[in-house]
């Protein structure tokens, strides 16, 4: 039977609740135990499929398909693992569950309640997922803060649980200590009541992680400790970091995987961060501000609400480029670049020569739309390396349709409908899907398999013919425009082997200029970086490098 240690909130959320569940997931795999991470989040939506990145940062895709929160890619970017469906659960989607199971007269007649029957179908499905990873742990992340009611009834079912298995569950509070400027010293006041309110809903934190700017001293571990009824080895000091996957080094140093294992009473197998810790070391050095950079541009359009969102909405695609940038032993420097700038404007489309490589990453809708194709055109003919995502890969395909194969009216008829080429449209299932507002969970998600063309770039990457990747679109490259597309030059190196759909275009006799359909970023790892990223930041380099004695006198 596995083993839960639940990770709540306190105080306030934005503290790093996601990584830190992930990291005491990488901590206790290092240790050599089968480890898997669930998260639960308050919300009414089914999924996250449906809200805005600017509200809510990146959907994540798994493997298996499903539109989740952002911190199952955290999940599976510490692990090394996929995390598969049943790890991710919201609100909706455990009363839409329940419910279904009342109408199926599941219940017997019974009066079905919230308590316990929600409670229950959060433990079942916990379970569920334990064993399908056969794990020795289950690190369970529920959303929000203590103390409000939405996520009460995710607390409650850690509570049943525990009461059913004595001994086999944990919680952890991840809570927050302001050093107020004016005060000038670190306030424990906050998470004093934050682990009051735990205890008003029956439970009590079996460690409390202390996030603040800086370390924890002695006398505020002491104060915890007897305010908040802990054992003061049992605080851990989680002050700000540069990158997070520092964060399971930081944990390490107050013991908290022995902590955690001897409130268990289990022995490790293994002494904790091998691979970790090599890895760690590897990007520290990296990041130095001596060490050459590798200067990527991402165009995007979530600008809404500043830089804070910005790298929220596109975090995975951020995470990949620096696990192929650290692999080269390379300082990553990404910039953000707001797609509506290049809309008729050819001088700034020139400063574009600035970066070492271009990435056009997924997206929605008309906005900002002419302004990426302008930048891809740019990099096109100018040589920059260029790497096209979803979105990213559909433009580019308008763009060469419209500027190196003459096809004027181009489109993606998601922006226009009634586009003389139509070079993206949609399949018939999701005409029907779009006619009937059947909009929720119902694009093209998960993994697929993709066939490469060999002698491509993307057969090299890869070195094999074979390739399965994550999609979430509704528009796909129109097969009735592949010929005229290759005859003016356009490769298609990849091809779906079910329904020869067109996965990946690329370019020959440019440094690098690839479109994938899919989503690589997904499966990109700081343990195992995706090879097209890896490829891509390669041909960033070498641009790099062309430009090094202008660079350096720049510098001096
Ligand atoms: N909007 C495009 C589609 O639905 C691309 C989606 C994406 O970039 N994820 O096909």
């Amino acid at each position: 039977m596995a083993r839960f240690i639940f990770v709540c909130g306190g105080v306030m959320s934005g503290i790093g609740k996601g990584v830190s569940t992930a990291s005491i997931a990488r901590l206790l795999k290092e240790r050599g135990f089968r480890v898997t991470a669930c998260k639960i989040d308050p919300y009414l939506n089914v999924d996250a499929g449906t809200m805005n990145p600017t509200e809510h940062g990146e959907v994540f895709v798994t493997e298996d398909g499903v539109e989740c929160d952002q911190d199952i890619g955290n999940y599976e970017r510490f692990l090394g693992q996929d995390i598969p469906r049943e790890n991710y659960m919201t609100t909706g989607l455990i009363y839409q569950t329940v419910i279904e199971r009342e109408r199926n007269l599941e219940y017997e007649g019974k009066c079905v309640e919230v308590i316990p029957h929600i409670p229950e179908e959060v433990i079942r499905r916990l379970d569920r997922a334990g064993k399908k990873a056969k794990a020795d742990f289950v690190l369970v992340e529920i959303g929000g803060t203590v103390g409000e009611y939405q996520n009460a009834l995710f607390l409650e079912a850690g509570r049943i649980l525990r009461l059913q298995r004595p001994g086999d569950v944990l919680f952890v509070l991840v809570s927050y200590l302001p050093v107020p400027k004016l005060v000038g010293e670190m306030k424990t006041k906050p998470t004093q009541y934050a682990v009051r309110s735990m205890n008003t809903a029956g439970l009590q934190p079996d460690i409390i992680i202390a996030r603040s700017v800086v370390p924890l001293d002695e006398p505020r571990k002491k104060k915890i400790s007897i305010f908040c009824n802990i054992a003061p080895e049992d605080v851990i000091s989680a002050p700000d970091i540069k990158s997070i996957y520092e964060i399971p080094l930081n944990f390490e140093r107050d013991h908290l995987s022995e902590r955690l294992l001897l409130k268990f009473g289990i022995k490790a197998k293994k002494r904790s961060l091998g691979e970790w810790d090599v890895f760690v070391k590897k990007m520290r050095r990296a990041n130095k501000p001596e060490t050459p950079a590798v200067r990527i541009g991402i165009v995007g359009k979530y600008f809404g609400t500043g830089n804070f969102v910005l790298s929220d909405s596109y975090i995975s695609v951020i995470e990949a480029v620096k696990h192929a940038t650290w692999h080269f032993g390379k300082r990553p420097e990404i910039e953000w670049l707001n797609a509506e700038e290049y809309e008729g404007n050819p001088s700034s489309l020139k400063l574009l020569k600035r970066f070492d490589g271009i990435i056009v990453p997924g997206g929605f809708g008309s906005r900002g739309v002419e302004g990426k194709i302008a930048v891809i055109r740019f990099c096109r003919v100018s040589n920059i390396p260029f790497f096209g995502l979803c979105y990213g890969m559909q433009l580019a395909t308008v763009e060469f349709a419209r500027h190196a194969c003459r096809l004027r009216d181009a489109h993606t008829t998601e922006v226009k409908g009634a586009a003389a080429h139509p070079v993206i449209h949609t399949l018939p299932e999701q005409l029907v899907n779009i006619k009937e507002r059947r909009l929720g969970g119902s694009m093209r998600l998960g993994a697929y398999t993709c066939a490469l063309k060999p002698g491509t770039k993307s057969y090299k990457a890869h070195g094999s013919a074979l390739i399965s990747e994550r999609h979430r679109h509704r528009y796909e490259f129109n097969g009735d425009f592949r010929d005229q597309l290759e005859t003016c030059g356009l490769i298609v190196s990849g091809v779906n082997t079910e329904r020869n759909l067109v996965e990946i275009i690329e370019l020959r006799g440019h440094p690098f200029f690839v479109g994938t359909q899919f989503h690589p970023e997904f499966k990109s790892r700081p343990l195992a970086p995706h090879p097209l990223f890896i490829e891509f930041i390669r041909a960033g380099i070498k641009k790099s490098r062309m430009h090094a004695p202008e660079k350096a006198g720049a510098r001096r």
